[in-house]
C-alpha cells in the first residue's frame, strides 16, 4: 500500500490554507481600517485615484497617503494624476502572465528569444517602433572545458519621442531574463510587465510627452548585466546626437536619467510571512559610492514624491545600497535608481524572497496583494516621469 503523501495537496488542505489566508486578510483589513479611518473629505483632497481607473485592483487600500500625511496638489499634479490612472491593475498582471508563458527565459535559449520576440510583439501592437540592440556574450567556462566562443545575443527597446525635447530622455527599464527553472514571474517578469504597462499606457495619442520616454527591456541580467552593460558601452557616446543632420531625430537622446525595476512583488517580510508584511514597501535604491550618488538621490526624492502623490497602497523608501541591477552600468554616467520589492543587500540578499531564482517563482505563487505592490510601483514611476518628462494628457 502506498505511503500517503503529506506533502500532495487535497481539498482539505486546500481549502484550509485559502481560508487562513482570508482571514488573515480580511484581519489586516480591517485592523488598518480602523486606525487609519480619515474623513471623506481629506480623501477628497488629495484626488480620488478610482476615478477613471479601468480595472481597480482588489480592495486593499491602508489609504497610506493619509497615514503619511498627503502632498498638495497643482492642476498639473491632478493632470498628472489621470495619467497615472491609466495604468490598468488587470493588464499589468496580464503582461506578468504572458511572459511567464515562456517559462524562466534564461539568456541563450529559445524561450528567451521567444519571449523577445513576443515582448517587440505587444509593443508594436501598441504602436511603437521598436529597436534591437545587438552584442556579443561569451558564456562561463564550464569546469575543464575548453573557453567558450562569444555568441551573439539580442534586447529589445522603444521610445515614446519627445514632442518639445526629443533630444533629452528617461530610460524606464527591466531585465527580460530569469532563471531558477520556473517561470521567472517575480524576478523580473514582475518588473518587464511594469515597464510595458508603463509603454502602453503611454501609447495613446492624446499622451504626450516633452521628453523622449524609452522603455528597455535588458538581457543577460542574470549573467552580469551584460544587456545594460553593452547598452552602455555602445550607445554612451552616440547620446544628444542628431542624426541625419537637420532631421530633428535623435537615435540616441541624452540620458536624464535611468529608473531599473527588478523584483516587484513579494515584502512578506523577513521571517517571510504567509501575507504581504505589514509595513511591505517600495524600495527605491541609489548607489552612494557612485559618481552621481547626489544626482541620483534626487531622482530617488522624485519618485518618493510621486509615490505619496499617486500610488494607492504601498509606500515607497528611499536607501543608498543599490546593486546587483541594470542600473549598475549606468551609475557613473548618468543619474541611476531601482525599484524593488526589497533591498537587495540587506533583505532580498538575506532571504526575504523564498522563491528568488527558484522553480517556486511561478505566476500562480502570486496573490493580487503582490501584484499590487508592482502595480504601485508602476504607479511610482510612472508619477514621477510624468514630472519630470513634462507628459500631458488630453
Ligand atoms: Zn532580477
Amino acid at each position: 500500500m502506498p505511503i500517503p503523501d503529506s506533502s500532495m495537496p487535497n481539498p482539505t488542505r486546500i481549502f484550509a490554507s485559502r481560508l487562513l489566508r482570508l482571514y488573515l486578510t480580511s484581519v489586516a483589513v480591517f485592523a488598518l481600517a480602523d486606525v487609519v479611518a480619515v474623513p471623506a473629505a481629506a480623501q477628497q483632497r488629495v484626488g480620488s485615484p478610482q476615478d477613471g481607473r479601468p480595472s481597480d485592483p482588489p480592495r486593499l487600500r491602508r489609504n497610506v497617503r493619509n497615514v503619511l500625511g498627503g502632498v498638495p496638489m497643482t492642476d498639473v499634479d491632478s493632470m498628472h494624476q489621470r495619467v497615472v490612472a491609466l495604468l490598468d491593475f488587470d493588464s499589468y498582471k496580464e503582461l506578468v502572465r504572458g511572459l511567464t508563458q515562456f517559462g524562466d527565459r534564461e539568456q541563450g535559449t529559445p524561450r528567451n528569444a521567444a519571449a523577445v520576440d513576443w515582448i517587440e510583439e505587444q509593443l508594436r501592437g501598441w504602436g511603437y517602433e521598436t529597436e534591437r540592440l545587438h552584442y556579443m556574450y561569451t558564456p562561463r567556462a564550464g569546469r575543464g572545458a575548453p573557453s567558450p566562443q562569444p555568441e551573439p545575443r539580442e534586447e529589445v527597446y522603444a521610445t515614446k519621442i519627445g514632442t518639445t525635447n526629443p533630444g533629452e530622455m528617461y530610460i524606464v527599464s527591466a531585465h527580460m531574463d530569469g532563471r531558477g527553472g520556473g517561470e521567472a514571474a517575480n524576478d523580473d517578469a514582475s518588473g518587464t510587465a511594469l515597464v510595458m504597462e508603463i509603454a502602453r499606457s503611454l501609447a495613446s495619442p492624446e499622451v504626450e510627452s516633452d521628453m523622449s520616454i524609452r522603455f528597455a527591456l535588458w538581457n543577460n541580467e542574470e549573467t552580469g548585466l551584460n544587456g545594460a552593460g553593452a547598452y552602455v558601452e555602445q550607445r554612451a557616446e552616440l547620446q544628444g546626437i542628431e542624426n541625419p543632420a537637420g532631421s530633428g531625430q535623435y537615435p540616441e537622446p541624452r540620458w536624464l536619467g535611468m529608473i531599473q525595476h527588478d523584483m516587484m512583488m513579494w515584502d512578506h517580510g523577513n521571517p517571510v510571512t504567509f501575507n504581504q508584511a505589514l509595513d511591505a514597501d517600495v524600495d527605491v535604491e541609489f548607489q552612494l559610492n557612485s559618481a552621481f550618488a547626489e544626482q541620483s538621490a534626487q531622482l530617488g526624492i522624485a519618485l518618493i514624491n510621486a509615490n505619496r502623490m499617486h500610488a494607492t497602497d504601498y509606500p515607497a523608501v528611499l536607501s543608498n545600497a543599490m546593486s546587483n541591477t541594470d542600473s549598475t552600468p549606468f551609475m557613473d554616467v548618468v543619474p541611476a535608481v531601482s525599484l524593488r520589492e526589497n533591498r537587495r543587500l540587506y533583505e532580498t540578499g538575506n532571504g526575504a524572497n523564498p522563491h528568488w531564482h527558484q522553480p517556486t517563482d511561478l505566476f500562480e505563487t502570486f496573490t493580487d496583494a503582490d501584484f499590487t505592490l508592482g502595480l504601485n510601483a508602476a504607479q511610482t514611476t510612472l508619477g514621477a516621469i510624468a514630472k519630470l518628462a513634462g507628459i500631458r494628457i488630453e
